[in-house]
């Protein structure tokens, strides 16, 4: 990257997520899910709140989802933002069932609709961190 990013980026101090970012780098977007019974782990932790078990694996996801709800800011929060307002913060659910909080990309604020179906892109911000962002499946039109 040749310009430097100013805005926060993630805590890759945070060890169970740690690994998170590093998919994300790769173009991968997953989430730890419980090796014993399926059930994923979001926010990461190191125990399946469904049957205690410590075993964890990064699975891979669909990268689809569905608009669950949102929030339109209009003010900015500091110089990096203000050439973005008005710009959504979303919360996406994923088709595995896990919620995110992201942004959507391509779609003005207005035109956001709940249950609207998604798909995750990926934007490399920093030569570490890659931010996975969403915008709306278009549907292909039919000649
Ligand atoms: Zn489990």
């Amino acid at each position: 990257m040749t310009t430097r990013y100013r805005k926060p980026l993630p805590d890759l101090s945070f060890e169970e997520g740690k690994e998170f970012w590093t998919y994300t780098k790769k173009h991968e977007l997953r989430i730890p899910r419980c090796v014993d019974c399926g059930t994923y782990r979001w926010r990461p932790r190191p125990m399946c709140a469904n049957c205690y078990s410590m075993n964890t694996e990064w699975a891979r996801t669909s990268g689809k989802g569905t608009l669950y709800t949102w929030t339109v800011v209009h003010h900015p929060m500091g110089e990096a933002w203000v050439s973005e307002v008005p710009y959504a913060v979303a919360v996406v659910t994923l088709d595995e069932g896990v919620r995110l909080v992201s942004n959507i990309l391509d779609c003005p604020p207005e035109e956001l609709r709940a249950g609207m179906p998604l798909e995750v892109v990926f934007e490399d911000v920093t030569d570490e961190i890659t931010l996975p962002k969403f915008r709306p499946v278009r549907q292909r039109r039919r000649l």
